[in-house]
């Protein structure tokens, strides 16, 4: 085949590729089109979560008629017009791609009108092939209506994810532009819902709290610092407040969302000494500098920036983070410890004097394991313990017939409540809590645990939705009771958001597990002698004592041969 120019068709769905990865990047440009268009509300419309219908109206300044064919051509922009402006945009888009992009996947509706103009204008394009240019009623403002998306790129549909997790994206997008814009209106409504709705008064605590829930956002500090060229605001979580990964890291340069790694080191540098390992802060923090500092023409989604002077923003943000951490004195938080569950029907078939047992079998060297006695405990994998202690709050210490045992009271505990969960599967046997709770969640928490419902139900808890991002707690798993019933389900939530692509298969194990992970005993947690005792007995009675249902181990062995030969006493002998 000879060499050719491809057709403008092919070429612009080509390079569309790079725009257009899924259906919130074209929610992405449409939304940022609105914002640089100067609109104070923006309004969005998903169905099929965003393949059927992704509409965006917005009350910005809108087209002129006579250039709305245009806009939908490839480089063709009103935001820029010689190169030596790149280096100082100061709208989000200027690549003039984006509308043809998505018009050349998609079957696109342009409606527009500006202000002082009596009609609007309409232009549709189906896979890149523009119609007519028609007049029509309309309020000012620009419409942009995207219908089947990627019908004209099918293998695009293929790598999409499941309906629920590109609604997701949707929902943090919107939230993100919602908290960096407080001033602008927005309203997301998908699949016939209403899911996002801002007030648009300049109040971005109040975003917060529509992105995460109110009580979050009451607790978040607020960061604020001016070093001349760079300018830090913003807010951050206090230090118990933690998720397992940086997902919540939120960083905005001049108004511009952007995915940085070293602005999410720089501020968990900040929290240094005050995080657990393996977690990380929230953080929604908003960094102003010259845009001639900044070169966002990195990549055609605009998300990867260059910094001229890179050390000192991230040090500026550091510095900012920092100070406002300390500045905000934390309260010594002392969790009321979690009541015991002591579990009767374990106990019953179980010896009573299990102390003695050990010491009998301790007595005699070699003393081969009195199987009879331990006839009750079928599957058992762990002899017979008896107790000694609790050592650093975390770790029971036993004895066994051939050595030492040190229990992670944690773990143990995990492993204890999973079996039971896992034993009344078909029932859960659940108690009706006096006073129903409400909790209030994030429109995106209260999505995914809308579709887990169902699932949680089996599992004892009975929930309902109770007005927008609202449930209604009314029973709960009788083996979690004497844990807060609100905590309890909202760690339960806040897993759901890291759990990226849960197995479906899996999907009942892994979530018996996080409750089970959220509802036990913490290491830290003084426990009573009964207490120990009881956990001890009903690890013992459990099938797989010897890993808690993440794997990890419960307990350690330290045999007596081992002790021994430590001691230096095997080789005197
Ligand atoms: P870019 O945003 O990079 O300029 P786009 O393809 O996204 O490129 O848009 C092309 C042009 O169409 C913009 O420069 C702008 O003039 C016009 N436009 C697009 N959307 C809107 C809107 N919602 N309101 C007003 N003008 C718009
Ligand atoms: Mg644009």
């Amino acid at each position: 085949m000879p060499i050719q120019l491809l057709p403008e068709q092919v070429s612009s769905q080509i390079a569309a590729g790079e725009v257009v990865e899924r259906p919130a990047s074209v929610v992405k440009e449409l939304i940022e089109n609105a914002l640089d268009a100067g609109a104070s509300q923006i309004g969005v419309r998903i169905l099929q979560a965003g393949q059927k219908l992704i509409e965006v109206v917005d009350d910005g300044r809108g087209i002129p008629a006579d250039e709305l064919a245009l806009a939908l051509t490839r480089h063709a922009t009103s935001k820029l017009s010689t190169a030596e402006e790149l280096s100082r945009v100061s709208s989000l888009g200027f690549r003039g791609e984006a509308l043809a992009a998505i018009a050349s996947i998609s079957r696109l509706t342009l409606i527009s009108r500006v202000e002082n103009s009596d009609a609007a204008a309409q232009i549709q394009v189906d896979g890149g092939v523009a119609g007519e240019v028609k007049a029509l009623g309309a309020a000012a403002g620009t419409q942009v209506r995207v219908e089947d998306l990627f019908y004209k790129v099918p293998a695009r549909l293929k790598f999409l994810k499941s309906e629920r997790a590109e609604r997701s994206r949707i929902l943090t997008l919107l939230t993100r532009y919602a908290l960096a814009y407080p001033e602008v209106r927005f309203s997301l409504e998908m699949e016939e819902r209403n899911r996002l709705h801002t007030s648009g008064n300049g109040e971005r605590r109040e975003v917060l709290a529509a992105l995460y829930s109110p009580e979050l956002a009451r607790r978040m500090i607020a960061v604020d610092a001016d070093y001349g060229d760079i300018k830090v605001s913003g807010f951050i979580s206090p230090s118990d407040v933690t998720r397992a990964n940086r997902a919540q890291l939120n960083f905005f340069i001049n108004g511009r969302w952007v995915h940085d790694l070293a602005l999410s080191s720089a501020v968990v540098q900040a929290y240094r000494g005050l995080l657990m390992v393996g977690r990380f802060p929230l953080a929604a923090l908003f960094i102003e500098l010259p845009s001639q500092n900044v070169d966002v023409n990195v990549h055609p989604t605009k998300t990867e920036v260059r910094f001229l002077e890179a050390d000192q923003v991230f040090s500026g943000l550091q510095r900012a983070a920092r100070r406002a951490l300390l500045a905000h004195t934390p309260v010594p938080n002392l969790e009321p410890g979690l009541r015991w569950q002591a579990a009767p029907p374990a106990a019953e078939s179980f010896p009573q004097d299990e102390a003695s047992q050990a010491e009998l079998e301790l007595a005699g060297e070699d003393a081969p394991a009195d199987e009879s006695r331990q006839a009750p405990l079928p599957h058992s994998e762990v002899p017979l313990l008896r107790l000694v202690g609790q050592v650093g709050l975390a770790y029971l210490v036993a004895e066994g017939p051939d050595g030492l045992y040190l229990v992670d009271q944690h773990a143990a505990h995990e492993r204890v409540l999973y079996e039971r969960f896992q034993a009344q599967r078909q029932q859960v046997e659940s108690q009706q809590l006096l006073e129903p709770q409400t909790i209030e969640l994030s429109p995106a928490q209260s999505d995914l645990l809308e579709g887990e419902l169902a699932t949680l139900g089996e599992l004892g808890f009975e929930i309902e939705p109770f007005g927008p991002n609202t449930f209604v707690m009314r029973a709960m798993p009788t083996l979690l009771l004497g844990s807060d019933p609100e905590a309890a389900l909202r760690v339960v939530v806040e897993d759901f958001e890291e759990d990226e692509s849960p197995l479906e298969a899996e999907r009942d194990a892994k979530l018996i597990a996080r409750v089970c992970k959220r509802a036990a005993v913490k290491a830290g947690q003084r426990l009573s002698t009964e207490e120990q005792q009881a956990l001890l007995s009903d690890l013992e009675a459990c099938k797989a004592p010897r890993s808690c249902p993440h794997g990890r181990p419960t307990m350690v062995h330290l045999s007596i041969d081992l002790l021994e030969t430590q001691f230096g006493r095997r080789g005197a002998r």
